[in-house]
């Protein structure tokens, strides 16, 4: 029996509209839950480190596909029993699984009728700009005069944005029409030219109801500092969200003036735990990034919440999220735990 491989170059994509169907259409095929096309020309103001440019000079067109946290990842926070579950399937394992699979598959489609086309989940590891958008020094250099230094981030909220998908939101979550915050987002680059779709102009999502503001367990988001850009014409506005505070809080811990002789985390020593979460110490973070204690209570949450009681969310469901009244933990008391929680017994100690 002779080998088999894929079909090449068998689909006709030269005309730009039947060939962004055809993408959309392969991309929700192969696990997105939407998809939106960007002309290159919406990125003519990037900053040089996030410039799509400058990683493929002949891009055309950047494909962005919506995939959805599952409210249900985000149960076992809400009901303070199981966390490491959206850190798992939710954050991590869509960043570094599902979507990798996905913007793979798509760039193999697009690259059997030879067109190059690269994939894009999450991974900005190696980027030499820090949360702010400032060149880390001593870092990485230009490998060519006037070039930026590697390596590039494509700031993906914005890419979602100038791809038609939904709006950035006060807390600079990307809010979809279908899930509100509850999304990450993935993209392709390519070379293909494709016809984009209008900036998102549907129903207001973020209305600046402040709820993610108000249950931020670190008061992460300002609301009289804010972030002002242009994004292809359109003026944007979110919070200049304190990326260093969040760094702590979203794992679970609180900085005190002190260090503390045990300290919640090993990397903030005057870390101890926040009400908001049950663990004595930060748990084992999963797929390198999913160490979200707060269980983005506030930026996610909280708007997700508030976005469901407006009805202007997509993907409705039959009961309510939040059920029961929100739990904290007191660290000041002792634990008291239910009946049937069996500790193995400390061993006993035989002495002659
Ligand atoms: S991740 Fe948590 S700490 Fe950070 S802004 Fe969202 S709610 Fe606040
Ligand atoms: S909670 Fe309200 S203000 Fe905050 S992002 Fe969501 S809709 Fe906007």
């Amino acid at each position: 029996m002779a080998t088999m491989s894929r079909a090449f170059n068998t689909v006709d994509l030269q005309d730009p509209v039947k060939a962004a169907e055809y993408v959309k259409r392969k991309a929700l095929e192969f696990g997105a839950d939407a998809v939106g096309i960007g002309n290159i020309e919406r990125w003519a103001d990037a900053p040089i480190q996030m410039d799509p440019k400058q990683i493929m000079p002949e891009c055309k067109s950047i494909v962005g596909m919506v995939f959805r946290v599952e409210r249900g990842s985000l149960r076992g926070i809400e009901e303070g029993t199981y966390f490491s579950n959206y850190s798992a399937m939710g954050y991590g394992g869509l960043t570094y699984l599902y979507i990798p699979m996905t913007v793979i598959n798509l760039t193999k489609a697009i690259e059997d009728e030879g067109y190059e086309a690269i994939p894009m989940g999450h991974q900005s590891d190696w980027r030499a700009i820090d949360n702010e958008g400032f060149a880390r020094p001593n870092y990485s250099r230009p490998v060519r005069p006037g070039q930026a230094m590697p390596d590039i981030m494509i700031h993906l909220r914005i890419a979602a944005y100038l791809c038609g998908l939904g709006e950035i939101g006060f807390s600079k979550m990307f809010l979809s029409p279908q899930f509100g915050p509850r999304n990450r987002i993935g993209i392709i680059m390519t070379d293909l030219e494709l016809a984009p779709d209008p900036i998102y102009n549907g129903p207001q999502l973020c209305n600046r109801c402040m709820a993610c503001v108000k249950a931020c367990p670190g008061q992460c988001l300002p609301t009289d500092k804010t972030i002002k850009t242009n994004l292809a014409g359109h003026e944007v506005e979110w919070s200049d969200i304190d990326t260093k505070r969040c760094g702590i809080i979203f794992r679970g811990g609180v900085p005190t003036d002190t260090v503390q002789e045990d300290p919640y985390m090993t990397d903030v020593p005057t870390s101890v735990p926040g009400d908001y979460s049950p663990f004595r110490h930060k748990p084992r973070t999963v797929y390198n990034t999913g160490q979200a204690v707060c269980g983005a209570r506030g930026c996610t949450r909280a708007c997700m919440i508030s976005l469901e009681s407006r009805g202007v969310l997509q993907n409705s469901f039959k009961q309510k999220f939040r059920r029961r009244p929100t739990w904290s933990v007191d660290w000041s008391k002792e634990a008291e735990y239910a009946p049937g929680t069996v500790f193995r017994k400390p061993p006993k100690v035989e002495i002659d």
